[in-house]
């Protein structure tokens, strides 16, 4: 039967009392689930290791959340076997069935959203209405990666040949590695989990070790449906041992990362290298960080772009690839804009998430809160302090949603990505200059233009280089299957997350021709 077309799943409003008390239920439930231990996944089977990694609470870094297997490059040596036994039959069952498992995975998901927000809230500082739209995007890659491998089945007409029975066909690449950061610990995992699961490869799941808690109830998930043993394995670990042994692992065929520019470029080098007995040039995609900017011109709606500049810049306290860390505000506006900004920003809550009046929550770890606090030094030096620039109350990794004002094009705060709740704010004389200010950076992730005038917006969709331009909306909160997602130049490879191109990535094309 033909699936219905795809529909965005629909977040949740918190101002509506029974989604707030069943919320309040989920942290609750969760809460009496945290602490456990946790095995890797290979093979299907359960795999406990010598050592463990915890995961925490950044708001409360005494709570642990969960007790993980650390893995050592001899179970990654396990895990790609697992994977290579696994993909003769996987990659051969038909692609019907592996769409049906993401819609089956979809409707858990859909059933399991509070317990799994709630789990975001706790691991790694999210704000309710944040970890629910998290929840809500699982949904919808899931369903949307469904429907694009079955239209991968009929993208295989090609023009006829006398005399041969010709077939263009798209086939499973092999066992590859997904890397994934902590920011979007759910939805990151499963977009490239699923894509190239439900294409017919078989993965090795490699999370961030700060959310590796979130990974783990993923991973549980496709067990609970019953997904063959060695399609999906888990190691969790550092990136620094299992994450390099995946990537420099010859049986390795490609590699799927998200996360910094410095992790992704060494990823690149090393992948690009050929082992010993390897019989293929790795394909990888890498889509890393950002140094967004928000543009607004002296025709924009100023009340707008000052509110899609605060949520911008400060909603998971900063911690998006595609946060609005840079405004460029043309002199025109400039005070006013400003102003306002500033205004709203006095009045965002900080604290432990878990309030749902919070909106800034805690940044993920100490190292984290550590660099930003240096990132607030140089500021001082490179602007003005306008709002915040500290620590916050409290032993959570709090930090203040933080203003500098004037600060030049090319400081270090204005170039690059310190991941924390931080805005420059950069002045331009006209538009021209503001949009060469906005492309003025290694990165091309995400952009905003504010504008009324229809030439100058026309101007911005021609000049401004980002791989996700929004106009007169804020820089973050890309939907899956409406804006797909993935950056130009340092921001990555552009592949397209929740695009019409994105599964090609995990296949490769054979053409056929049979002589008649
Ligand atoms: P990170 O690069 O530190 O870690 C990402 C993953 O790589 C983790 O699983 C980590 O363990 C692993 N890793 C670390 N060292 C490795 C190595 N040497 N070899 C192999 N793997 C290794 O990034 P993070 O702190 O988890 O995430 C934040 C970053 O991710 C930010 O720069 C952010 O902009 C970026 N990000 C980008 C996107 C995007 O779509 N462009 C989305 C989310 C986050």
């Amino acid at each position: 039967m033909p699936l219905a077309p795809f529909r965005s799943e629909p977040t949740l409003d918190f101002a509506v009392p029974s989604n707030r008390q069943s919320f309040e239920k989920a942290l609750a439930t969760v809460r009496d689930r945290l602490g456990r231990d946790y095995p890797l996944v290979i093979g299907g089977e359960r795999v406990e290791t010598p050592e463990r990694i915890e995961s925490y609470n950044p708001a409360h870094p005494e709570q642990v959340i969960g007790r993980h297997a650390c893995g050592r490059p001899e179970d990654v040596e396990r895990a790609v076997g697992a994977g290579w036994k696994a993909f003769p039959g996987w990659s051969r069952t038909p692609i019907e069935e592996r769409a049906q498992l993401l819609l089956r995975a979809a409707q858990v998901v859909r059933q399991r959203r509070s317990e799994l927000a709630a789990l975001m809230v706790y691991e790694v500082g999210k704000a309710w209405d944040e970890a629910d739209g998290e929840v809500a995007e699982v949904v919808d890659l899931m369903e949307w990666y469904a429907r694009q491998a079955l239209e991968l089945k009929d993208r295989d007409r090609m023009a006829p040949w006398p005399g041969e029975l010709t077939e263009f066909r798209y086939l499973a690449l092999g066992v590859g590695a997904v890397i994934s950061p902590w920011n979007f610990p759910l939805a990151l995992a499963t977009g490239m989990m699923t894509a190239a699961v439900v294409a017919g490869n078989c993965v090795i799941l490699k999370p961030a070790e700060t959310s590796s808690t979130t990974a783990a109830w993923l991973v549980e998930i496709f067990f609970e449906l019953g997904l063959p043993p060695g399609v999906i394995n888990l190691i969790t670990g550092p990136g620094s041992v299992v994450g390099e042994a995946l990537v420099d692992h010859p049986q390795i065929r490609f590699v799927a990362f998200t996360g910094s520019r410095e992790v992704g470029v060494r990823i690149y080098e090393r992948a690009s290298r050929v082992h010993p007995g390897q019989l293929w040039l790795k394909r990888v995609q890498l889509e890393m960080g950002g140094k967004n900017a928000v543009v607004v011109d002296e025709t924009a709606d100023l009340e707008w772009a000052a509110q899609a500049i605060t949520a911008g810049a400060f909603g998971f306290q900063g911690q998006k690839c595609s946060a609005g860390s840079r405004a460029v505000l043309v002199d025109g506006v400039y005070d006013e804009v400003v102003g306002r900004v500033v205004e709203l920003a006095k009045r965002l809550r900080m604290g432990d998430p878990i309030d749902p009046e919070v909106t800034v929550g805690p940044v993920i770890d100490g190292s984290a809160e550590e660099k930003i606090l240096d990132y607030l030094q140089i500021g001082r030096r490179e602007g003005e302090l306008l709002l915040g620039g500290g620590h916050g109350p409290g032993d959570g990794h709090l930090i203040e949603p933080t203003i500098f004002a004037g600060v030049a094009p090319d400081a270090r705060i204005a170039q690059e990505e310190i991941f924390g709740p931080v805005l420059a704010v950069i002045r331009a004389k006209d538009a021209e200059q503001g949009l060469a200010i906005a492309n003025g950076t290694d990165y091309g992730l995400s952009g905003s233009y504010f504008s009324r005038d229809p030439q100058r917006i026309a101007q911005a969709k021609d000049k401004f280089h980002v791989g996700n331009l929004y106009i007169n909306r804020r820089s973050t909160g890309a939907y899956m299957g409406v804006h797909p997602f993935g950056g130009f130049n340092m921001s990555g490879t552009d592949t397209k997350a929740g695009g019409p191109d994105y599964l090609l990535f995990f296949v490769q094309g054979q053409s056929v021709a049979e002589r008649i």
